[in-house]
């Protein structure tokens, strides 16, 4: 089943497009990694693909409906970019974060003893059931992209959007959240990912999409290796570890 479908999308925030004549489907159960120079449209492609924004031409679908009136949300969990500061000034706890995944499933807003199952269930999965009480805002990077991915987990999502997930999150911990992710694709997850560690991306995706503003590739990682699109993309006189992480 297809997830996801843009067709010969462009937009632009201004007469300048920002995204240039993209096409992209993804499948259930693909994990894809999204690549590109900083300020290259990544982003701005995953707002594109959740509705956030319009298309200036051609149609964006998530599972089969226009994105932009596409009303199941629980099924599709995003993490976006500036969770931080979402989060600054929200006293609530991680227990109450997850628990916004059933909302949409709750009728009137109405949390069961069984959304309360799930919420937990999803907490142990993501492995930090023991921060429950905690509020948001004490938690670290790590932690706290692991809240939200147990929020979409608690809403049943199937399709795991996050944008640089692991930004200010420490190495270990980072290899930890890469190993979580394994295992919920292995589990049936669509998981797209946007990363700025290049190496991580050809080492756990099974495919690789690397845009800079147009689309550069699209294909199994292996084959990204061997490309030039990497070069071509981020410019030929980039120097690997100055912006890029290889
Ligand atoms: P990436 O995520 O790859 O770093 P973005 O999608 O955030 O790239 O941004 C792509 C381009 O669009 C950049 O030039 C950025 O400055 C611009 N841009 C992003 N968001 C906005 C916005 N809300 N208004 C105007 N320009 C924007
Ligand atoms: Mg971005």
């Amino acid at each position: 089943m297809t997830h996801i479908a843009l067709e010969n999308v462009s937009f632009g925030y201004t007469a300048s497009p920002v995204i240039r004549d993209i096409s992209l489907t993804v499948d259930s159960g693909e994990y894809v990694g999204l690549i590109g120079p900083n300020g290259s449209g990544k982003s701005t492609l995953l707002r594109l693909i959740l509705g956030l924004h319009d298309p200036d031409d051609g149609t964006a679908t998530l599972f089969g409906q226009p994105a932009g009136a596409f009303v199941d949300r629980a099924r599709v969990g995003y993490v976006a970019q500036d969770v931080t500061e979402n989060t600054k000034r929200m006293p609530i706890t991680v227990a109450e974060v997850v628990l916004m995944g059933r909302f949409p499933h709750a009728g009137f807003g109405r949390i069961t003893t069984e959304d309360r199952e799930l919420a937990r269930e999803a907490l142990r999965t993501v492995g930090i059931e023991h921060l429950a009480d905690r509020r948001i805002t004490k938690l670290s990077g790590g932690q706290r992209q692991r809240a939200y991915i147990a929020r979409a987990l608690a809403g049943e999502a199937d399709l795991l959007v996050l944008d640089e997930p692991t930004v200010g999150v420490d190495a270990e911990s980072v290899d930890a959240f890469f190993g979580l992710l394994d295992a919920l694709n292995d589990d049936g997850m669509t998981i797209l990912l946007v990363e700025h560690d290049i190496g991580a991306v050809l080492e756990h995706a099974g495919r690789v999409v690397c845009l800079n503003r147009e689309l550069y590739f699209d294909g199994p990682p292996v084959e990204f290796a061997e490309s030039d699109a990497l070069d071509r993309a981020y410019g030929t006189n980039v120097r690997r570890g100055e912006g890029v992480t290889i």
